[in-house]
């Protein structure tokens, strides 16, 4: 069922919020956008960032999304914007370093 407005999120009864797929990205998602769950004390979110912590020593975790166009609930991973400043600027001194983190 396609949607008209963003669902409230299951997990923390808040709107999820629109979100823009890149190009790059939209290929793989096969829409131009998806209404995910930012709020960062989102019990779906907490308890993803724990899981992703003592599994695989992760700063990242999981967010509720749902598809516009058919209504459809999925999860997408949502590393740590740090993470991703920190990983950047070791990639740049680094160019050859493999996609394992140590
Ligand atoms: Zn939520």
């Amino acid at each position: 069922m396609k949607l008209d407005k963003a669902p409230i999120c299951p997990h923390c009864k808040k709107d999820t919020e629109k979100y823009d797929v890149y190009p790059w990205d939209g290929v793989g998602w096969g829409v131009p956008f998806l209404y995910i769950c930012f709020n960062d004390n989102c019990p779906f979110f907490v308890r993803g960032q724990k899981h992703m912590m003592e599994n695989y020593g992760q700063v990242a975790s999981y967010r509720y999304m749902v598809y516009p166009d058919t209504g459809q609930e999925d999860t997408i991973v949502a590393a740590n914007p740090k993470l991703m400043e920190a990983r950047m600027a070791a990639l740049k001194t680094q160019p050859d370093e493999p996609e394992t983190e140590n």
